[in-house]
């Protein structure tokens, strides 16, 4: 649980690749953290600068958004969902165009549990779709993960209360009809 009372939600990003992938991944991250997730973990090509950037936006946007790299993604998944690793027993959930229909899937998804929403760059391991609890899609046309990503996490946490997570920042946005309306803290 975090200080909204939300049990994790990781994102786990596979395929990484340095040289194509930088700003997708990087947008990835983003809209993981302002959607609720508590972290993205990567798979793929190590990547530090992807780290740095996404550390600074918590740095000045606030909350405990976690960003890191992994090595082994299958070892990650079956640890992730054994409870073995540092969270309590959770479900994987993988983004993928030839799952389910999320709006389908969700509702049967517990809710107490940490979850691990996966989505892939190039072509996934195939073992992927039996280690995960639930293959679900968006839609059964291909397009991209971070489109994937956000209509999951936006139907996951619907009138869910997320704002919790973005405390102690450094730059609050506060909603405007017009213009900018930005609070700046030391
Ligand atoms: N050919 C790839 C495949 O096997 O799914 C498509 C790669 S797509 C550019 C990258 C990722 O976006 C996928 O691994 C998946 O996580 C996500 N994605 C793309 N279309 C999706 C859809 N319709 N529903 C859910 N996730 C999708």
């Amino acid at each position: 649980m975090d200080n909204t009372g939300l049990p994790h939600l990781d994102v786990i990003r596979l395929g990484h690749r340095i040289d194509r992938d930088k700003r997708i991944t990087s947008h990835l991250g983003l809209t993981a953290r302002a959607l609720g997730a508590d972290s993205i973990v990567v798979f793929g090509d190590e990547d530090p600068g992807l780290i740095q950037s996404l550390d600074d936006v918590v740095e000045r946007f606030g909350g405990s958004f976690s960003a890191s790299f992994g090595k082994s993604p299958i070892k990650y998944l079956r640890s992730f969902k054994s409870g073995s690793g540092k969270f309590k027993p959770g479900t994987v959930v993988h983004l993928t165009m030839y799952g389910e229909d999320y709006r389908e899937t969700f509702p049967k998804i517990r809710r107490d549990r940490p979850i691990a929403f996966v989505v892939g760059g190039t072509k996934v391991p195939g073992e992927l779709f039996s280690i995960a609890d639930y293959n679900v899609s968006v839609g059964n046309q291909p397009h991209s993960e971070v489109a994937a990503l956000a209509i999951a996490l936006n139907e996951w946490h619907k009138s869910v209360a997320t704002k919790g997570k973005f405390f102690n920042p450094q730059i609050e946005i506060l909603p405007s009809e017009r213009g900018k309306s930005i609070i700046e803290r030391e």
